[in-house]
């Protein structure tokens, strides 16, 4: 496939993945300085102390954008020129139940890859090498959404295109994964509670993942491993629940 591939097409191709290296990385600016902001009013000083490592976060997340953006913009490219990846533009493709079962299907497939490979890293060796750069976020700010050093950063960053050649997704759907990837990314380490008490000690709270539950990951390290669903920390005994109530200030 690849000899097929004229000079143009490869530009192009490479042409994809720096504007999306781009869009990653604006996206992130944008999304966790957002959020960073909203802290400073609604917790104010809560990142008073944490200016080197904000720093440090940034850097971290900077140099992840481009190891998300390369594969997302090749995959992109390929959609657009050469019919790669199973994305469909015309909502009539699929049945219309199809687009709430695809949004589940890739944030639990998602939620899963997440969840293994994240119980992989935290064995002593590839946690030294590879997640200790998530983990010096102690505690995590909204800046650390992408703080990952590279090797955990390509674990991530093959998952949704990787899914986009296997499993059926209308592009407005992929939009909204997306998206909430992006945002829970953001809110999970922003160092307190977004969600309504409501919803996080509700019925259905206690199968989803918000700060209250990743901020305790971020605590004790062994336990509450998952991305958006508490499923496989349920599963596999390693949920601890959410942190200690007030520990987020309210
Ligand atoms: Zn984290
Ligand atoms: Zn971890």
């Amino acid at each position: 496939m690849l000899e097929s591939l004229d000079h143009p097409a490869w530009f192009a191709a490479i042409g994809s993945a720096a504007a999306m290296t781009v869009i990653v990385a604006v996206r992130y600016v944008l999304s966790s300085g957002g959020f960073a902001l909203a802290t400073r009013s609604v917790r104010p000083g809560l990142y008073d102390k944490l200016g080197p490592q904000i720093g440090a976060e940034i850097r971290w997340s900077l140099l992840s954008a481009a190891i998300y953006g390369v594969p997302a913009g090749i995959v992109a490219w390929g959609w657009r020129e050469r019919g790669w990846t199973r994305i469909y533009t015309d909502i009539g493709e699929f049945p219309l139940w199809w687009l709430p079962v695809s949004l589940f299907v890739y944030m639990f497939a998602h939620d899963t890859w997440f969840y293994w490979t994240h119980r992989w890293m935290h064995a002593p060796r590839p946690f030294r090498i590879a997640h200790a750069v998530h983990h010096a976020s102690r505690p995590p700010t909204a800046w650390a959404a992408m703080a990952f050093h590279p090797i955990e950063a390509l674990t991530g960053a093959v998952v949704i295109p990787a899914l986009v050649f296997l499993v059926p997704i209308h592009i407005a759907v992929l939009g909204l994964v997306l998206t909430i990837m992006t945002i829970m990314g953001v809110t999970n380490h922003m160092g307190w509670e977004i969600f309504p008490r409501a919803l996080v000690h509700s019925r259905l709270g206690q199968w989803l993942i918000t700060a209250s539950h990743h901020q305790l990951h971020h605590e004790k390290y062994r336990c509450n491993y998952g991305l958006y669903f508490r499923v496989w920390d349920r599963i596999c005994g390693t949920d601890a629940g959410l942190a200690k109530p007030g520990w987020d200030g309210r």
